[in-house]
């Protein structure tokens, strides 16, 4: 399904991709990048990164995580956008007009004397991809003042099933369990959509619809929300190839 080598686009895209706990947005995020020259953040990766190296971040956001709540709106746009400057995907607007490089887009951001926006380069080669984040309207609204994005995908997957008592996530086609219907570790039988899920999986089902909805009406507002619907991941990846495609190839 991959391409070869990863094909170049001829626009620059910053695409947001959208999807409930399990849906396999990492999966996608992948195979789009074996796809076209792309690169990728992924918030609860960085956050995991942080958690690892025991940061002070980290420290304060494990605790968070593992109650399936949410880093606050403030902390994670520091983050991200500092991220996204330092790789260099987006730059200050100064730079961009004048042709001037400066370096360290946090500081720009910070001291707001030569220039307070970033703004993305238009060039294909500065095209990415955020992968869980913005997950509320208010970090929507924050990055909207940072860059233009211009693609927010929603993933939606059907073929999900869950072991209730743990919360243990199985994706018929990328990630199925040993024996159909049976979850792996313990012999119990899975379900399709839990009514009754353990705590923490339960708090993070809800506060994705509870963020995700208000997120999705800003981003239709804007003109950028495009879904993509199927039973398995292999359904979707080449849906949303083709969209990338049409849109930036
Ligand atoms: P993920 O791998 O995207 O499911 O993220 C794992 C956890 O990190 C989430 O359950 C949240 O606790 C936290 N997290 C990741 N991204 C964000 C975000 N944009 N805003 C707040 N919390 C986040």
């Amino acid at each position: 399904m991959s391409a070869a080598v990863p094909r170049k686009l001829g626009k620059a895209a910053r695409l947001i991709l959208v999807g409930a706990p399990g849906a396999g947005k990492g999966t996608q995020s992948g195979r789009l990048l074996e796809h076209f020259k792309l690169s990728a953040l992924s918030s609860g990766d960085i956050l995991r990164d942080n958690v690892r190296k025991r940061t002070a971040l980290g420290i304060e956001a494990e605790t968070v995580m593992r109650s399936g709540g949410l880093i606050s709106d403030s902390v994670m746009v520091r983050l991200i956008v500092g991220e996204l400057a330092k790789r260099g995907w987006v730059q200050s607007r100064a730079e961009l007009t004048s042709g001037i490089t400066m370096t360290g887009g946090l500081e720009v951001l910070g001291h707001g004397a030569v220039a307070t926006k970033l703004a993305a380069s238009n060039c294909p080669t500065s095209s990415f991809l955020l992968d869980g984040f913005p997950r509320t309207q208010k970090q929507a609204e924050s990055l909207d003042q940072e860059v233009d994005m211009n693609l927010v995908i929603l993933e939606r997957i059907s073929n999900r099933m869950v072991h209730e008592p743990s919360g243990r996530i199985y994706n018929l086609t990328w990630n199925p369990p040993r024996v159909p219907g049976i979850d792996d570790e313990t012999g119990e039988p899975l379900t399709r959509r839990p009514d009754d899920c353990p705590e923490t999986f339960a708090k993070r089902l809800k506060q994705y619809d509870d963020a995700t909805l208000p997120l999705l009406e800003h981003y239709d507002k804007a003109g950028i929300l495009w879904t993509v619907d199927g039973k398995t991941s292999d359904e979707i990846t080449p849906k949303l190839i083709a969209e990338i495609d049409r849109r930036f190839g």
